[in-house]
């Protein structure tokens, strides 16, 4: 197939905004394209090579397209360059120019422009630059001057057609199978693959009936299931037909990780692979996944090397860095909180009920401390939803997600099947506090010796007592750890201080004397501690989320401490429902 043929099209397509006139254009292409490269045809005309988890772009950086075009049409560089300014567009430049010189036949072949571009894309290591521009001045030199303006595009990445992949699934349809009304089952296919090319070559060949054959690969990531949100757990009950599975919503990154043998891919929410970015979950995911082949969907999330709490989502950022990840490995370590399953051994899962998705999760998922199930109970009241959210709040998440029992999983769907329940109560924190020390906990790993955490307290000014708010672990130097028992020392009791009004037990209680100022994310309610116990919600008392401390204040006595009051003013005057 000519390339030409693709050229006039894509002229055609940049000058009409109706998608009903682009779907025909592209369904000309699709009917006159020879089968087997049905596939190419559509990549390019996404701007692309290969589906985007494939991660290879081909990313010509525009200056040395510039020498490419050079080379290709005569002009000198500074003349090009001056172009370019004028109108931001190397590919209208190398059209003008090749139109002044002599006219040329369109030779070019699909088939040699994709290896062309591929070449480019592929070079690599030294004299890669010299490379790329080799592959691209080749096809200009033998291109018309349309058929380079686009090539140029490609190659800088910038073909941006506005052809949308539901666009490419309509003229698919019409094509191959049979009509629109066919485009849900492509779109299903699309769904569960996200390889466009890869559906577009299975409905050339096969029509409907090898797209409906179509299953999850191993390799191939799903496009996620989606949740919505509703505010109010009686709503979140009713729609869930009077039950769910409330999940604990964890605050980290979602990854979808592909095991084929020892073999481990690691995909992000937008597809990419990001298998290097977490070494330590891919080889988790290989001694603790029992299962050959399995697809399993989880959130990632920092966790505190010694108290082995949750960390907020932002802790997670070091990952991201192309460099360095092996420091970011050993001073962040995470926890894998393991929350579906679409693929094991040989069988989709996806039109599996959640209960049953979850099953088998049970089954292959060999739990420990850094690779898990999410944690979930099963509800079928609003007092039940309340009581676990709060939970999951103290545990560091961000509230729930509500699953139906019954729901199939939905690729690429934002749908009634999961639906968020954030944290409604909550009150963003501005002010530092000044909480008592009432307990310690004993460290573990590198704070052993020392203490891991501390239990903090409020003065409530109306019972003479303290009320418990939060665990302290974050925000000690290491020196000032290692004063920490010689600075408690002489407040150690063997019994609970009788004005330690708490339901968590510590390892050594701490008569109240010592003030720490912290400050915290925002304040929740809490099902355990005791600070405004009841005066907020029947049943529950406040805590401080992700606290960490700033300060000794030598200068303020216990009961100089942040009142439980105070803190209920501050709740109250903050709260805010979660959009
Ligand atoms: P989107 O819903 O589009 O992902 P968002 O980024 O605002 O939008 P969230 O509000 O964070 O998403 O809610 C959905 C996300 O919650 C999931 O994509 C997943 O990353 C995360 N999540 C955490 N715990 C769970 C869980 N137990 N089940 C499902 N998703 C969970």
């Amino acid at each position: 197939m000519k390339y030409q043929l693709l050229a006039d099209a894509y002229a055609k397509i940049e000058a009409t905004t109706s998608r009903l006139t682009i779907t025909r254009l592209l369904a000309d292409l699709f009917r006159q394209a020879p089968k087997p490269i049905i596939a190419r045809l559509t990549y390019l005309t996404q701007g692309k090579l290969y589906p985007d988890f494939e991660g290879i772009e081909i990313g010509v950086a525009e200056k040395m397209a510039v020498r490419a075009v050079t080379q290709a049409t005569g002009a000198s560089q500074e003349a090009v360059a001056r172009q370019l300014t004028r109108t931001g567009d190397l590919g209208s430049v190398v059209e003008a120019l090749l139109k002044k010189g002599k006219t040329r036949r369109s030779v070019l072949t699909v088939d040699e422009i994709y290896d062309g571009l591929d070449r480019a894309a592929r070079a690599s290591g030294e004299g890669a630059q010299a490379l790329r521009i080799a592959a691209i001045a080749g096809l200009l030199g033998r291109a018309t001057p349309a058929e380079a303006k686009y090539i140029v595009r490609m190659a800088t990445g910038k073909l941006r057609l506005g052809v949308g992949d539901m666009t490419i699934l309509d003229a698919l349809a019409e094509v191959f199978a049979g009509g629109k009304q066919a485009r849900k089952e492509l779109e299903r296919a699309y769904n569960l693959t996200s390889d466009l090319g890869y559906v577009a070559a299975v409905v050339a060949e096969g029509g409907l009936e090898k797209i409906r054959k179509i299953h999850v690969v191993v390799g191939k990531p799903i496009r996620p299931m989606l949740a919505e949100r509703l505010g109010n757990p009686g709503e979140i009950l009713a729609k869930l037909g009077g039950r769910c599975i409330a999940e604990y919503k964890y605050d980290g990154e979602r990854l979808q990780i592909h095991k084929k043998g020892n073999d481990v891919e690691i995909f992000s929410r937008r597809l990419e692979k990001i298998t290097a970015q977490y070494p330590d979950v891919a080889d988790l995911a290989r001694r603790y996944l029992k299962a050959t082949d399995a697809i399993v969907e989880g959130e990632v999330v920092a966790v505190d090397s010694e108290t082995g709490d949750l960390r907020p989502f932002q802790d997670l950022m070091p990952r991201r860095r192309k460099y360095g990840i092996e420091e970011a490995v050993q001073l962040i370590p995470t926890t894998l909180f393991v929350f579906d399953t679409i693929y094991v051994d040989g069988k989709d899962l996806t039109e599996e009920p959640y209960q049953k998705r979850r099953e088998v999760l049970t089954r292959v998922v060999k739990s420990n401390a850094r690779f898990r199930m999410a944690t979930f109970a099963e509800v079928a009241s609003v007092d039940e939803l309340e009581r676990v959210f709060e939970q999951a709040v103290q545990a560091g998440c961000e509230g729930l997600v509500c699953k139906a029992t019954g729901g199939v999983y939905q690729a690429g769907a934002r749908g009634w099947q999961w639906i968020k329940f954030k944290r409604e109560y909550r009150s963003e924190m501005t002010d530092a506090v000044d909480l008592v020390v009432v307990g310690a906990f004993h460290g573990r790993g590198r704070r052993g010796g020392s203490y891991g955490a501390l239990l903090m307290a409020a003065y409530d000014d109306k019972d003479d007592n303290f009320k418990t708010l939060c665990k302290l672990g974050t925000g000690f130097s290491d020196e000032f750890l290692g004063d920490l028992p010689k600075m408690l020392r002489r407040y150690e009791r063997s019994e609970r201080p009788m004005r330690v009004n708490t339901r968590i037990v510590p390892d050594v209680w701490l008569e109240p004397a010592v003030v720490f100022e912290v400050i915290g994310a925002e304040i929740t309610l809490s099902p355990v501690h005791t600070a405004g116990w009841d005066v907020v919600r029947k049943g529950s008392g406040l805590a401080i989320r992700f606290p960490r401390f700033t300060r000794v204040r030598e200068d303020k006595s216990p009961t100089d401490a942040t009142t439980v009051k105070e803190l209920v003013e501050m709740y109250r005057r903050r709260t805010k429902k979660a959009g």
